[in-house]
């Protein structure tokens, strides 16, 4: 063995994930050339669709409540636009940094094409930690990056949406701000409040189509979701909307964590009192009838499903052993790092990958755009029915693909998303 070969396999951590071999962009970048080698994609193709068009950082200096100007950064990357336009959430969180907000951005491109709704992909970030912010401090953030960015964004240009600490108010702001400059353009953001063109079902519809995704693979899997142990790491949108409707199927959520701590509880937490107990103000592991565990203890929960619905980088080389759950429903981007997915692939645990398994958001964002654009709204079970079809449809494309290939279906995914992305670069005559 090498020096190289002993050294630590935290030696290259990404700061902000810890335990993380990789940071997130050389996760998303090992995934993209695994699929891409076996497409056999030619080296000035893959260098085209393998890095991004255009990446913006800004700077946000903004006054706050102690006096001092904070100055914070701002990111929007698009990475590739040949499908549509370039689509993607907005993150607030204060380890963002362009490295990740790369990787979050190939992964919408590579996502949209998946589900094949006619976008590319994009992502943003803002390296501020909500939680410190009054409501007046984050709508000026929000309003100064808006500004900052406005001229590389557009509703057939590129078209921001909620993400990780941001939510229908934030893009209510995003949508003014952007008005005030160019009219009044609801299609400019999706995610939106009801009352300023927001779809119905929007909000639950990234933790719903994981439990769609669920209701794809359970037959294989031998589970129906009457009974069925699930844990849920990170308690956002994503993850308590997860929660709620797989239990209101009949699943039984056994463990949770969120930023702050982890519990577990074998009777079964009641995920619709927990999400009402901490939009109160009240304390994941405050909430009555759990016993607090560590969020290292979750990962080794017996369950036979586990979402990851939180930070990137948190199933890795020194956690993904311990993982006793049947299957892995990606609701978080990039949660799984290269070495514990190969650790979860020879353990036999079935992993629906994150371009897959939370597209369903996207899917809801392209259903708002579309009525923005026509002035017309759908019912909340219109929407929810589209959704069902879309998520069903792409499910199978993938697993069929997986299963005639003899690969992962994340391998099968993304070779899928880069396929797509290519033909259509190649029929514009980006890469010729
Ligand atoms: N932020 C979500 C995602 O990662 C939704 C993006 C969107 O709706 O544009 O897929």
């Amino acid at each position: 063995m090498t020096d190289v070969d002993q050294s630590p396999r935290v030696a290259n951590a990404s700061p902000h994930h810890p335990g993380a071999e990789l940071s997130p962009y050389e996760i998303a970048r090992h995934y993209f050339d695994v699929a891409a080698t076996r497409l056999g994609l030619e080296d000035d193709v893959r260098a085209v669709v393998g890095s991004a068009y255009r990446e913006v950082q800004v700077q946000i200096p903004i006054r706050q409540q102690d006096g001092k100007i904070h100055v914070y950064s701002g990111y929007r990357v698009q990475h590739n636009g040949a499908r549509g336009p370039y689509k993607g959430g907005i993150r607030y969180h204060h380890e963002v940094d362009l490295d990740e907000v790369r990787a979050l951005a190939a992964l919408m491109s590579w996502k949209t094409a998946i589900v094949d709704i006619p976008f590319g992909g994009a992502k943003g970030g803002v390296n501020v930690d909500a939680s410190t912010c009054t409501p007046d401090e984050l709508q000026a953030i929000t309003r100064s990056f808006i500004d900052k960015i406005s001229k590389v964004l557009g509703p057939t240009r590129d078209i921001p949406a909620p993400d990780m600490n941001t939510n229908a108010q934030t893009m209510a702001w995003m949508m003014d701000e952007y008005g005030k400059l160019n009219g009044y353009t609801p299609a400019i953001v999706t995610g939106k409040p009801i009352a300023l063109g927001g779809s119905l079902g929007r909000e639950a519809a990234t933790g719903r189509g994981v439990i769609m995704c669920f209701a794809q693979a359970a037959p294989a899997l031998g589970l129906t979701p009457e009974g069925t142990r699930v844990v849920v790491q990170g308690f956002g949108n994503v993850g308590s909307w997860a929660a709620r409707i797989v239990q209101d199927q009949g699943a039984k959520i056994v463990g949770v964590s969120d930023a702050f701590g982890a519990v577990q509880s074998e009777a079964g937490i009641d995920a619709h009192a927990l999400h009402a107990h901490l939009a109160a103000g009240g304390r994941l592991v405050e909430f009555e009838g759990v016993d607090v565990i560590t969020p290292d203890e979750l990962l080794g929960l017996n369950c036979e499903i586990l979402i990851p619905a939180a930070l990137g980088g948190l199933i890795n080389g020194s956690n993904a052993d311990r993982i006793r759950a049947k299957a892995i429903i990606e609701g978080a981007n990039g949660p799984t790092t290269p070495a514990a997915d190969a650790i979860l692939h020879d353990k036999g645990v079935f992993v629906v990958p994150d371009v897959l398994a939370n597209a369903g958001g996207v899917v809801v964002s392209y259903f708002e755009w579309v009525q923005n654009l026509q002035h017309f709204k759908w019912s909340e079970a219109e929407v929810n029915e589209r959704l069902g079809t879309i998520m069903a449809r792409a499910y199978h494309e993938v697993a069929e693909r997986a299963a005639g290939d003899a690969v992962p279906l994340r391998t099968a995914a993304f070779e899928i998303g880069i396929e797509r992305v290519v033909s259509a670069a190649k029929t514009r005559g980006y890469i010729s």
